[in-house]
C-alpha cells in the first residue's frame, strides 16, 4: 500500500473550501474510488506527490505534456517572458510568431484567434458557424467532449458520462434543444439531421479521446465532410487533444480531413492556459473587430502561455513524431498480449490508448458504457500501486509523452500488466 498520509490531510482541507477537494471533476477519483494523490512536482514522465511516492504519468495533465513535466527549454521561456512582464492586454510580437507557426502546421489553418481554454474554443468556433451560416442548430457526436459549456455540455463523454448525467441541470432545455446529437461512426444519424437544413455546424473529435480512445472507422471522417459540404454546414474538428499530437497538423493530418474550423488547445500551450480556433481567412474574417461574430478574451495570447507554447512547437520536430509512434507501438506491442489473454480489449491510435474492460474494442458510447467499470477502478487503483498514473476512468485516454525512454516503456508494460492481473484476479 502506498502510504498517502499527506495527501489524504489535503483532501480533508481542500474539501471544506473546494466543492469535493478538487478544481475539476474527474480529478476525484469518483469514478474508480480511493483518493488522489496531490501531486509536489514534475519531472520529464514522471510525477511524484506530497507523500513522496513516483508516479509515471500517463496523463500528462490530460494531455499538454508531450514533451514531459519541467522540461528545460520551456521552463526557461516562461522565466524570460516572465521577467519582462506577465501580460500586458495589447498586441505583442509573440502572438504574430505563435500565429504564423500554427498556420504553418495545420493544414486548415489560414487564420487563428488565440483564447485560454479548449472550451472557451469550442464556444467562439460555434459562434461563428452560427454567425457565419445563419442557422441556430448544431449536431454534435455523443461521447465527444468539448469542455463544459451548455451548447456541448450533452452526451459529453468522460467527466460527464463518469458522474452518469447525460447533460447537466443548469443548461436550459431551449439551450441542449439546439444541440442534436448522433452516435460517433454513424453517418445514417448525421444526414438525417443534416437533411432537416437548419444546422450550422457538425463539431466532433476525429478521434475520440473522452470516451476512452475511438478511432474513426474508415470513411466516416471523408463521409462527414461531404455530407456538410453538401448541406451548407460547417465541420469543426475538435483537435484540442489531437492537435500536435497525431502528427503536427493533428488528426487533420493523420486522416486528410478538410476542415472548415479547427480547435486546439492543451499541447499548443505547453502547459499553460492557451487554446485556439481558425480556419479559412474568409470564415475568420467574419470575427470581430473585421466581421461582427463578437469574441474576446483578456488574456487572450498571453505572453507567458504564448512563450510556453512557442518553446514546446520548436522541439516537435519531424524525429520526434517517429520517436513518439515507435513508443506508442513498442507500448501496443507489450500490452496488447497481456490484454488479449485476460479477455480484454484495447485501442491505440498513435500516442493515445486504452485498455477497455471488454472483450470487443468499442465503436462508440454505448458501447464503452458497457465496460466493467468496477474492474477498471481495480485496474487503476493497481496501477497506482506499481506508480503508473493512469486516467482515473474508463472514459479517458491515456497520452505517451515523446521523452520515454525504452526501460519507461518496459516499465509501463511490466506494471500495467500485474495491475491487470489483480484487477481481474
Ligand atoms: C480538454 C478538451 C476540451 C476542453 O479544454 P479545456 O481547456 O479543458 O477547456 C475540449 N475539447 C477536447 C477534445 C478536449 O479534449
Amino acid at each position: 500500500m502506498l502510504n498517502t498520509s499527506r495527501s489524504h490531510a489535503l483532501l480533508e482541507r481542500a474539501r471544506a473550501v473546494i466543492p469535493g477537494g478538487v478544481n475539476s471533476p474527474v480529478r476525484a477519483f469518483a469514478a474508480v474510488g480511493g483518493e488522489p494523490p496531490f501531486m509536489a512536482r514534475g519531472e520529464g514522465p514522471w510525477m511524484f506527490d506530497v507523500d513522496g511516492n513516483r508516479y509515471l504519468d500517463l496523463i500528462g495533465s490530460w494531455g499538454p505534456l508531450i514533451l514531459g513535466h519541467a522540461h528545460p527549454a520551456v521552463v526557461e521561456a516562461v522565466g524570460k517572458a516572465m521577467a519582462l512582464g506577465a501580460s500586458f492586454g495589447c498586441p505583442t510580437e509573440g502572438e504574430v510568431l505563435f500565429a504564423e507557426e500554427l498556420c504553418a502546421a495545420h493544414p486548415s489553418l489560414e487564420q487563428v484567434r488565440l483564447c485560454s481554454s479548449g472550451s472557451e474554443a469550442t464556444m467562439h468556433a460555434i459562434r461563428l458557424a452560427r454567425g457565419a451560416t445563419g442557422r441556430d442548430s448544431i449536431v454534435k457526436i455523443d461521447g465527444c467532449f468539448h469542455g463544459a459549456h451548455d451548447a456541448v455540455l450533452v452526451a459529453a463523454g468522460s467527466g460527464v458520462a463518469t458522474f452518469a448525467r447525460p447533460g447537466s441541470p443548469g443548461i436550459p432545455q431551449a439551450v441542449a434543444d439546439l444541440t442534436r446529437t448522433a452516435p460517433f461512426n454513424d453517418l445514417d444519424t448525421v444526414r438525417a439531421q443534416l437533411e432537416r437544413g437548419d444546422i450550422a455546424a457538425v463539431i466532433l473529435e476525429a478521434v475520440a479521446g473522452n470516451m476512452g480512445c475511438i478511432a474513426p472507422a474508415p470513411g466516416y471522417l471523408q463521409g462527414l465532410r461531404e455530407l456538410t459540404r453538401a448541406h451548407g454546414a460547417l465541420l469543426i474538428i475538435d483537435e484540442v487533444m489531437t492537435g500536435f499530437r497525431l502528427a503536427r497538423g493533428g488528426a487533420c493530418e493523420r486522416f486528410d480531413i478538410d476542415a472548415d474550423l479547427v480547435c486546439l488547445g492543451k499541447i499548443v500551450g505547453g502547459g499553460l492556459p492557451l487554446a485556439a480556433f481558425g480556419g479559412r481567412a474568409e470564415l475568420m474574417g467574419r470575427l470581430s473587430p473585421v466581421g461582427p461574430v463578437y469574441q474576446a478574451g483578456t488574456l487572450s495570447g498571453n505572453p507567458l502561455a504564448v512563450a510556453a507554447g512557442r518553446a514546446t512547437l520548436a522541439l516537435l520536430s519531424d524525429e520526434l513524431y517517429l520517436r513518439l509512434e515507435e513508443i506508442g507501438a513498442q507500448v501496443e506491442a507489450g500490452l496488447r498480449p497481456l490484454v488479449e489473454a485476460r479477455g480484454l480489449s484495447m485501442v491505440r491510435v498513435g500516442s493515445m490508448f486504452t485498455v477497455y474492460f471488454r472483450s470487443q474494442a468499442p465503436a462508440d458510447f454505448e458501447q464503452v458504457k458497457g465496460c466493467d467499470l468496477e474492474a477498471f477502478g481495480r485496474f487503476h487503483r493497481a496501477a497506482l500501486e506499481e506508480g503508473i498514473y493512469l486516467p482515473p476512468s474508463q472514459f479517458e485516454a491515456a497520452f505517451l509523452p515523446a521523452i520515454l525512454r525504452d526501460e519507461d516503456v518496459a516499465f509501463l508494460i511490466a506494471g500495467l500488466g500485474r495491475a491487470m492481473e489483480r484487477a481481474l484476479g
